[in-house]
Formats: structure tokens, sequence, C-alpha cells
């Protein structure tokens, strides 16, 4: 039997579901209220990276997804700027050593093999790190990808197997009939589907509220900075050990003595520009840049590369990450609502666990097996 499934949201986990969907044989329609990739996955970095996953269900997710990344290239015949780079957290202060040290011991029980590494090593391994870091974390199996050609290709590829795509559409409401969802409401027209899919990333809860349905995604900003192309310097992923800090704080409700969440993480895209973050916020929808925030980010910058003192700074922008109070993206059925599905709050993993939680969509919509607990993503859980 072939499934009728409407994709609500064209970023990387929409077109990504909707790619694995037409794979699985449904007939799909993806529709996307502006443009491929133009919400967070338009706004984001490239790290795919592992090392510092909590063991458990993410890690297991984030693995799957990094060997679909391996032949995603292949399959879909695109140039991805797929590369496993591997990946560095560097450490500044004894309280973020002690830190490291628990994180490493902690990944290293659960098999990934990352390694402590002294400050030498680390300027050794990627030249221009500042002689004042006393550590860095080191891991070879992570890896970056573009996302703005990770979801285009994902869509083209869905559209070449027949998938029917509708940009600049929003959806402007699920329809029901007897709690089940029969299809979506755009400006235009009513369309009707066996099921629906929502991967509207931090837009997720808006779709629900008139049906009393609670989804707790709420954005978490975070700025990225851009630099004037230069030559190829960096040859890994690197985040510090406050970048880390700062996503694994849960603390959207009450008062934080670090409003900004300032960490470090540079990567350096194919055509030389340098990405530069970032910040993490809760500032409701706000895109705006925060000048404060702009120089923090450079500073940590130039204190962990002193040589980019002199680089110049061409734009910064700001996305919305889909942050869920318990870290964990929310993948499965509403409960009370058939038919309706959720692929979203990855907050910041999206990149990297975008094949994979498009493949567990697809398996799941069309009732086949994908081999993984997915129960601990369904929304129940909160
Ligand atoms: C600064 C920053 C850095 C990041 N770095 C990384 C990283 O290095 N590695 C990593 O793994 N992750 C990273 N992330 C996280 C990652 O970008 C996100 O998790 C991911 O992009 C979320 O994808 P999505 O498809 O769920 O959401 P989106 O990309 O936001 O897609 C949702 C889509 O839904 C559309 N939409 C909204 N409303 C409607 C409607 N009514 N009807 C139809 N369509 C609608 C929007 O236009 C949008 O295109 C970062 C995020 C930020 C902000």
């Amino acid at each position: 039997m072939s499934y009728k499934v409407v994709v609500a949201g064209g970023g990387l986990i929409g077109a990504s579901t909707a790619y694995y969907l037409t794979k699985s044989g449904a007939e799909v329609t993806l529709i996307e209220s502006k443009d491929i990739a133009s919400g967070t996955s338009g706004a984001c970095d490239r790290a795919i990276m592992l090392q510092s996953k909590k063991p458990g269900p993410t890690l297991d997710l984030a693995i799957e997804s990094i060997a679909l990344y391996k032949e995603l290239e292949a399959e879909l015949e695109t140039e991805l700027e797929y590369r496993k780079s591997g990946g560095m957290i560097i450490i500044e202060t004894p309280e973020e050593m002690a830190a490291m040290e628990h994180m490493v011991e902690r990944q290293q029980k659960a098999g990934i093999d990352v390694k402590l590494i002294t400050g030498k090593e680390a300027q050794e391994r990627q030249p221009g790190l500042s002689k004042d870091l006393i550590g860095s974390t080191w891991w070879e199996e992570d890896a970056e990808v573009n996302p703005l050609k990770v979801s285009f290709a994902m869509a083209n590829a869905a559209k070449s197997r027949g998938a029917k795509i509708k940009l600049g559409t929003p959806v402007k409401r699920l329809l029901t009939e007897n709690n089940r969802v029969i299809g979506v409401e755009t400006p235009t027209e009513k369309i009707y589907a066996d099921a629906v899919v929502v991967a509207m990333g931090v837009w997720t809860p808006k779709l629900f509220e008139p049906f009393g349905v609670d989804v707790p995604i709420i954005p978490r900003q975070g700025h990225i900075l851009v630099s004037e192309r230069m030559p190829s310097f960096l040859h890994t992923g690197i985040l510090s050990a406050a970048y880390i800090a700062n996503k694994l704080k849960r603390n959207h409700q009450s008062e934080d003595p670090d409003p900004f969440g300032v960490g470090l993480a540079i990567g350096q895209t194919h055509s030389g520009s340098l990405l530069i973050g970032g910040s993490r916020q809760f500032t409701g929808y706000n895109t705006e840049t925060n000048p404060e925030v702009i120089r923090k980010i450079g500073e940590a910058a130039v204190r962990a590369f002193p040589l980019l003192a002199k680089a110049r700074i061409i734009r910064a922008f700001t996305g919305l990450r889909p942050y869920t109070p318990d870290g964990m993206p929310i993948l499965g059925p509403v409960e009370g609502m058939d038919g309706v599905y959720i692929a979203a709050g990855h907050e910041g993993d999206g990149v990297a666990l975008a094949p994979i939680s498009g493949k567990i969509m697809a398996h799941m919509v069309c009732g086949e097996n994908s081999g993984m607990d997915i129960n601990t993503f369904s929304l129940s859980r909160f």
C-alpha cells in the first residue's frame, strides 16, 4: 500500500523525512512556508560532533546518523562537503579540565575512543591554537558537512522520486475528523493525507496549540560570525569546553549568571570563510544580533587563535535552535491525535541527526521496523 504523507517544514529534518519516505514508497507532499533551509538549517554551523554526546539514545542515534552520512554523497550523487575532519574540545581552565576528564572517561566507557591531549599536542594537530590552552580532547571520527547542501540535496532527491514540493506555502492548520488528523490547510487549499509529519523546528508547537497539545520546544538563539575568506588553515572541528557546558545547561526558566551562554565553535567553509560561534540564549523568536554577544564571541575566538585578532568579520547572524527540556529530539506520534507525527526539537544536533531522524520517521509512518528503540523520543515522555 502507498501512503499519502504531508511533511510540513523544509529544513534538514523535513527534507530528510521527505527523502526517506519516498524511498519507502510513500506519496509525499513537502510543504514549506518560505524556502528549503530558510529556518534554522540555513543559520547554523556544520559540525557532526559525536565525541561529547551523552551515551544513551542520542549518541546511539548520532552513530547511526554518521553511518548514513558516509554513504549519502554517493547515494544522492551530490557533493555535500562531508569530511571526516576529527574534532577537538579545547580546554582553558583547570575547572574545564576536570569536566573534560570526566567526560572522556564516560565516553571511553561507552566505546567512544575520545582522548585527552596536552596543549602542545593540540597546537601540533591544529597550528595557530593558543599556547595558553592547557589541553584538548581529540576524536578522529567527528565530521562536518554543509547543512544547506544536505537540505537541498534531500529535497531534490525526494522530488526526483515523485514528491511534490510546495514552497512559499505556510501550513495554517491541521485538518481533523474524530480526533484523527486527515491533512493540512494552506492559504489556498486543503491537502488530505494518511499521515502528516510536522517538522517545523521551533515553529512546531504553533500547529498543536489549537488542540491544547503542549509541544515543549523553545527557541534557543545562537549567534554566528562570518569572516572574510582566508587560506585554509582549520583542519578539524573545534569547540571549547565552555561551549559544551553552555549546551548542557537546562535553565531556561531561571536567571543565568552568563545570560549569553558564549562558548567557541569554529569551522571553516570550503570557500575559506570562518564560521565562528556561538551563544545560547532564550530570546523567544527574536533573531536580532546583539553587538555585546558578537564582541564576546570574537574575544573567545582570539583567545583560542591569537592570529584571528586581525581577521575581518564580514557579517553576523543568529539562528534559533529547537530546544527541548531534556536535550533530546521529539520523534513520534502524538497521543490522542492519530495520523500526525512530530519530527523536531533537535536543538544543536539537527545537522548531525538529520539522516537518521528522516529514516526513523519514514519507517514509523510506513509501519516498518527501524530496529531502534524509538519510544524514548516520543512526545509523551514530557
Ligand atoms: C547557531 C547554530 C549553530 C548550530 N550548529 C549546529 C552544528 O554544528 N551541528 C548540528 O548538528 N546542529 C547544529 N545546529 C542545530 C541545527 O541547525 C538544528 O537542529 C536544525 O537545523 C533543525 O532543523 P529543522 O528542520 O528541525 O528546523 P528548521 O531548519 O528550522 O526547519 C523548519 C522549517 O519549517 C518551516 N516552517 C515554519 N512554519 C511553517 C509553516 N506554518 N508551514 C510550513 N513550513 C513552516 C520553516 O520555514 C523552516 O524552513 C545549530 C543551530 C544554530 C542556531
